[in-house]
């Protein structure tokens, strides 16, 4: 285990990071990026600019594309208080991520570290952490969203490799994914949970076929993926043949953290409500003119706090051990409702200055780009309460895992 830092240790290493910060990340990179100025990496990905890959290339030799992991694999083997350390000072001084914490880093990566034999770790994670491999997620079928253990997708035992024949739905970015991380299914005659095994796949060869599926929007973010006849090597397989429900549950943790930030509430210009409820509502007498806007917008602010004062509650309880792993499901639960939440009082506060649809989400540096982007926010929020397991699947874990509530449900097992 990571030895934990003493504060004086963490003070010097927060000066050594500002430091370094303020002298290595680019004016260009600081601030808010449009969506098509992020580094997702993979084989099909460029840079959007010098600047973009003079950065990236800075953090890397640092290892702070993939802080927490050990060097061996890519990382800079700082320990979860530095982690934090380095977020904070990025966000202080505005620096982007050098590269997105999509499925590879955020959601693949943190599972082969628990799971994966040490020559997996070595093949996959520094490739993660070089932007090189882009990954994607083979999790839900048409028959298996909710009721993920009901994955159909068959991989049969070939000896040296399986052969995989099945579909996978609302893969996200799959047409532009180097890797997929399955759940498949393996013994047809087992249980529901007891016969499914998680491998990986390179979808570089024949019979692996890619559909975008185009969303309201007008854009494609997600895909159907076809499987016919397609190999894996069995060194892809992570964990024991049929435990790959273990292991498949404990990236949906990962997944959850993941979706619980992106809809922290400190995001994009969502995060200012009362700054937005001055500007479009106005003051009187001190306050905002709306009663009940002023009601809605004081009640956000709270659940706010309440949530980032829980998160750091977890935090530190996460220190000694003591945090329930289920309680990612409270944090996936709130974090995206609440950020549906402000989008909506933002459409509210904003009225008809919100119809704007040019924009695409997050590119929201002013309330001038806000207006135009935050009803493609306010849909693309609904979504975060559907990916990485329902707002309701939360609420059954939560209810089952962490209050310890009878199970009354059938079925559902996105948890
Ligand atoms: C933006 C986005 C990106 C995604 N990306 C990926 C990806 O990359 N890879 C991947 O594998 N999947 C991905 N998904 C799929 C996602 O995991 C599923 O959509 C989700 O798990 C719900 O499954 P479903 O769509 O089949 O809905 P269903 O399971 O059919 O559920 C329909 C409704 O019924 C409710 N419901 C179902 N069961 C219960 C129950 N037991 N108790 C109470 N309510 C219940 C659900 O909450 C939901 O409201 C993505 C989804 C979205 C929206």
């Amino acid at each position: 285990m990571k030895r934990v830092k003493t504060v004086n240790e963490l003070t010097e290493f927060r000066q050594q990071v500002r430091q370094w910060l303020e002298q290595n990340c680019p004016v260009s990179m600081r601030g808010a990026a449009a969506l098509d100025e992020i580094y997702r990496g993979g084989s099909r990905e460029t840079f959007s600019s010098d600047e973009a890959k003079l950065w990236f290339e800075r953090m890397l030799d640092k290892g702070w594309t993939a802080p927490g992991w050990p060097k061996q694999y890519g990382g800079a083997g700082l320990s979860d208080p530095q982690v934090k350390v380095l977020k904070q000072e990025m966000k202080r001084l505005g620096c982007r991520a050098p590269l997105e914490a999509g499925q590879g880093l955020a959601m693949l990566g943190p599972a082969l570290l628990e799971f994966g034999t040490e020559q997996q770790k070595l093949e996959h994670l520094p490739r993660i952490a070089r932007g090189e491999v882009r990954w994607c997620q083979g999790y839900s079928e048409p028959g298996a969203g909710s009721d993920l253990a009901n994955v159909q997708c068959r991989a049969k035992d070939m000896g040296d490799h399986f052969l995989i024949n099945g579909t996978k739905i609302w893969t996200s970015n799959a047409d532009v994914a180097d890797w997929i991380f399955c759940l498949v299914r393996t013994d047809p005659d087992a249980g529901k949970q007891e016969g499914i095994s998680f491998l990986l796949v390179d979808m570089a060869q024949p019979g692996v076929s890619v559909k975008p599926i185009e969303l309201i929007s007008g854009d494609s973010d997600f895909c159907q993926v076809f499987l016919d006849d397609v190999r894996a090597e069995k060194h892809n397989l992570i964990g024991e043949i049929n435990q790959g429900w273990t292991v498949g549950k404990r990236l949906l943790q990962h997944e959850r953290t993941l979706m619980s930030e992106i809809g922290d509430l400190s995001m994009g210009a969502a995060s200012d409500l009362p700054e937005c409820a001055r500007l479009y509502i106005g003051l009187e007498n001190g306050k905002l003119a709306e009663s009940q806007l002023r009601m809605r917008v004081a009640q956000s602010e709270m659940n706010s706090q309440v949530l980032q004062l829980a998160q750091r509650k977890a935090f530190e309880e996460a220190k000694s051990g003591r945090v329930n792993p289920a309680a990612t499901s409270f944090f996936k639960y709130y974090a995206t409702e609440q950020q549906s939440v402000r989008y909506e009082l933002m459409l509210a506060l904003m009225g008809e200055r919100a119809l704007g649809w040019e924009h695409k989400r997050m590119d929201v540096s002013s309330f001038e780009d806000q207006e135009l982007s935050v009803t493609r926010n306010w849909a693309f929020s609904k979504a975060l309460t559907i990916a990485g397991g329902s707002s309701e699947i939360q609420l059954n874990v939560i209810a089952k895992r962490v209050l310890g509530l009878p199970d009354r449900t059938e079925g559902a097992n996105k948890s």
